[in-house]
């Protein structure tokens, strides 16, 4: 895919602006065009969404109806595009690519009017015979930016809360899902009012590009670091941002519960989509009795799900490139591998498949799925996100020591808890802080529209999906109208001011604490 602006077939007006005749200002132009080559996109949807085209329900609807026919028709296109740039199996680019944004879809088609309509709030004595509400208004012009690991799921999500918002959106996939960027850019713009929304592909310089142009808000998918710059750029123009970001996951063990099905449970979360997941458990908290039950536990899940070779398994995914492929061997430097990898290769071995096959250069990077035990909090895989398939196992004492540990580190994304004893699951939710929680399982509680999804601290901030998806891409404007009439009503708050009208406009306007006594 080349880079640049993919989508959106300007006018040569918007695009080019040369005043007519004049052919020595086109150079002029020309220069503009290089210094912010996005300026036009930017103003062609901004005087779209201030035509107000995209206010009407009836027009997000249609929007969103096309996005669900994208989905179904290009179904197939997805599956492979998927494979080809992670190795994602069939079954879990369905799940997650696909039948999660039909549920966003859906969800969203059958709230949309209601969630539309203004909010009629409490008022005061005084503002009885008044109209207060809040009305939900799109912000404007929307960039989303999103990245590889799931680059269906992460550029429509959003888009889907953009478009019912009633946003125009301009949406900047990863450059390094190729083949997934290409369906992004060349479909969008074939489904969607290409007056309203479009599609910019490129990487770290393209995106730099557009984020110097004043957006009405910003939705960002990614690191922790470009996080920053993301919002840096974001601060030059005022814009407010959601950032939903990554980090390392911790998921406590209690030495009370079902081992086999926790390490199902755990295996499946680390190793779906070979690890590449924002909410994936990074790493596990136990007691060294428990290390004990759970690598055997582990090592029987991972061959139920991939039997004895993973690299043959059609259920296990691939790592993206080469660069993350080399930052994931290098984290293996750290404690004792228990199991994965094993093979011909050192003990430190991650399974490399260096064939001579057909496939993508990065279809042959595969690691296996692998478990660390003995890890200690100072080893290079507790620095980093891991984001592949690999789960060390850090022991600790008890569930305090537990609970010291993760909250002496940055706040996560997502925070599992496992335990037979619920008091134990509703200690470590009580006493820690994450962005989202779930006990007892893995990933499962993002896959719920009705929950908000996002990160806290250095994992992100806002939150996204079912309706606060629409809410985050909505400015709540606060909206007071009053009738013409009763101006007597109003004469205590004018001059001259007197302690007798305070004492009306106290009354007229106070807010009463609900345990104060009426009588009194
Ligand atoms: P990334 O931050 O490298 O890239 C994300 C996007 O930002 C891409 O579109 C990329 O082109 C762009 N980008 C990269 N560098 C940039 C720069 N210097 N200036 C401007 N734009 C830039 O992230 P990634 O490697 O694509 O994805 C992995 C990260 O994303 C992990 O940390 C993961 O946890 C996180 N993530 C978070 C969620 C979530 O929902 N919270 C979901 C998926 C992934």
């Amino acid at each position: 895919m080349e880079t640049g602006i993919a989508v959106l077939q300007l006018p040569e007006s918007e695009a080019r602006r040369a005043p007519e005749g004049d052919g020595g200002n086109e150079s002029v132009d020309g220069d503009a065009m290089s210094r912010n080559p996005f300026a036009g996109l930017v103003s062609h949807l901004r005087a779209s969404w201030l035509s107000g085209k995209t206010r009407p329900m009836e027009y997000r609807m249609a929007q969103l109806e096309a996005l669900g026919r994208l989905l179904d028709d290009k179904k197939q296109e997805i599956l492979e595009a998927t494979a080809s740039d992670l190795g994602k199996p069939p079954f879990e680019a369905e799940l997650s690519e696909i039948f999660l944004c039909k549920n966003e879809l859906r969800e969203t088609l059958n709230n949309l009017s209601r969630w539309m309509k203004d909010e009629h709030v409490d008022k005061n004595l005084a503002m009885q015979l008044d109209s207060a509400f809040i009305r939900k208004d799109p912000y404007g012009v929307v960039l989303i930016i999103a990245p590889w690991n799931y680059p269906i799921q992460l550029c429509l999500a959003p888009l889907i809360g953009a478009i019912a918002a009633g946003n125009c959106v301009i949406v900047k996939p990863s450059e390094v899902s190729k083949k997934t960027e290409r369906i992004v850019a060349e479909a969008l713009p074939s489904y969607l009012d290409k007056d309203c929304f479009a599609v910019v592909t490129g990487g770290v310089s393209e995106t730099t590009r557009l984020l110097e142009n004043k957006f009405d808000y910003i939705f960002f998918t990614g690191s922790p670091p470009v996080g920053q710059i993301v919002m840096t750029a974001a601060a030059k123009h005022l814009t407010p941002v959601t950032l939903e970001l990554g980090g390392k996951n911790p998921c406590y063990v209690s030495d009370t519960c079902d081992v086999t099905n926790v390490a199902r449970r755990v295996a499946w979360g680390r190793f779906f989509n070979a690890g590449q997941t924002c909410v994936a458990p990074d790493y596990l908290l136990c007691t060294i009795e428990m290390q004990e039950k759970l690598v055997p536990a582990l090592r029987k899940a991972i061959d139920d799900f991939y039997g004895p070779n993973p690299r043959e398994s059609p259920d296990f995914g691939r790592i993206v490139s080469d660069k993350q492929f080399r930052r994931l061997r290098a984290l293996l430097c750290s404690g004792r591998v228990a199991l994965g990898g094993q093979t011909d290769e050192a003990e430190r071995y991650i399974g490399e498949a260096w064939g001579h096959s057909h496939l993508h250069p990065c279809m042959e990077h595969i690691s296996a799925p692998t478990v660390l035990v003995d890890v200690q909090p100072s080893d290079p895989i507790m620095q980093e996100e891991i984001f592949g398939p690999i789960l060390p196992i850090v022991v600790v004492t008890n569930m305090d020591e537990a609970i010291d540990f993760i909250n002496s580190r940055e706040r996560p994304l997502a925070l599992y808890a496992f335990s037979s004893d619920d008091k134990v699951v509703n200690q470590v939710l009580e006493r820690t802080s994450s962005g989202g929680f779930c006990g007892n399982d893995t990933l499962t509680h993002m896959t719920l529209t009705s929950l908000p999804f996002g990160g806290i601290g250095n994992s992100g901030l806002g939150m996204y999906h079912g309706k606060f998806s629409f809410d985050t891409f909505s400015h709540h404007r606060g909206c007071l109208k009053r009738g013409m009439g009763w101006e007597p009503l109003n004469a205590p708050r004018y001059p001259p001011y007197s302690q007798q009208k305070f004492g009306v406009v106290r009354a007229a306007a106070k807010v009463t604490h609900k345990n104060d006594c009426t009588l009194l």
